[in-house]
């Protein structure tokens, strides 16, 4: 593809049809390429295969078709794509960024506990680093990324090396590299909606998971391989996911891949409040009448309520919410960089 070109993309999960908020993204996202001139790209993220009903991905597919949300390319399939993210995993170990994990749940909870210190997100406890230098003895389960500012090489994998921060080590023969102080690592990123965003990697997120101990490969590994190889230059998505990015914008640093912008849409409540999802009884996508289904995700996005109310077609309002994204754009100006 030429440089410069924009290419968007839409990646749903495909548990589920598409709801109503989930509409929303997909609009977005094909908004913000056909404002641009851009292509858009559907991936049917389906790497968590036993949380995926089979013919969900199709029915996805089928209702932003009703919508006239038509990929640019052939859509590609996560769950045939693990060749891709094993070598991307490869790379990261070869470079000893990536560690194998032996520790089970029972065993980070009882590392936390010893320690003292305990770090959640999300309620989730940021992992306490035990397997970082060596598995000692345990079989691997997980992979995870070092997430700390030092550059890392770890044998883990025979689990009979364990080193200290701080040291160099040999790892073995033709390879020698510097084990740094675990220091603590900030992402700094820019936002076209939110702005200046900021987090710091190691206290807020810790050594996350690349390959789970089920064998299943990680959202954050899979997006940022496919969003590079799809050459991807524009990731507009729900809010909800702007706490990820760091971590995918780290593994673009490691694995040598471009940093793409990113524009997080604002979330659509339900009428409790609540993000609207599967779980809390989002309303199921209604598309017999697809202009009405569309005006809807519209004005969830802001745009004006008067869009193309004379529409005649979803291809008609599909135009005409293009050119009021674009005119958007052109308001936000200078603040739209990276
Ligand atoms: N597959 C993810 C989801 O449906 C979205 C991935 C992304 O847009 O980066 O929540």
């Amino acid at each position: 593809r030429p440089a410069g070109r924009y290419v968007g993309r839409f990646a749903p999960s495909p548990t589920g049809p598409l709801h109503e908020g989930s509409l929303v993204a997909a609009l977005a996202s094909w908004l913000d390429a056909r404002a641009h001139g851009g292509r858009w790209l559907v991936r049917i993220e389906d790497v968590d295969g036993p949380r995926c009903p089979p013919g969900a991905d199709a029915t996805i597919l089928s209702q932003l078709a009703q919508a006239r949300l038509l990929p640019d390319e052939p859509p590609v399939w996560q769950s045939r794509r693990g060749a891709a993210y094993g070598q991307a995993l490869e790379r990261l170990r070869a470079a000893g960024w990536a560690y194998p994990c032996g520790c089970s749940r029972k065993d980070i909870l009882e590392a936390v506990a010893a320690r003292g210190d305990q770090r959640e997100r999300h309620g989730e406890l940021v992992y306490p680093g035990t397997c970082r230098h060596g598995l000692r003895g345990k079989p691997a389960r997980a992979w995870r990324l070092r997430s700390t500012a030092g550059r890392g090489a770890v044998d883990g994998i025979d689990g009979d090396v364990a080193v200290d921060a701080g040291v160099d080590i040999d790892p073995g023969p033709g390879r020698r590299a510097e084990i740094d102080a675990d220091a603590d690592f900030r992402i700094d990123w820019h936002d076209r909606r939110l702005g200046a965003q900021s987090q710091d990697l190691t206290a807020e997120v810790g050594d996350f998971v690349l390959k789970r101990a089920d064998g299943l490969w990680a959202y954050q590994l899979a997006v940022v391989v496919d969003d590079g190889l799809q050459q991807v230059t524009d990731i507009v998505r729900g809010e909800d996911l702007a706490d990820n990015t760091p971590r995918q914008i780290r593994l673009q640093q490691l694995l040598g891949l471009p940093r793409p912008r990113y524009l997080h849409t604002p979330l659509v409540l339900g009428e409790n409040g609540e993000k609207l999802s599967k779980q809390n009884g989002a309303r199921a996508l209604d598309l017999r009448d697809p202009l009405a289904a569309l005006r809807r995700a519209g004005t969830a996005l802001g745009l004006p309520a008067f869009a193309a109310r004379e529409a005649s077609s979803t291809a008609d309002w599909l135009a005409q919410a293009t050119a009021l994204w674009r005119a958007r754009e052109v308001d936000r100006g200078s603040h739209d960089r990276r």
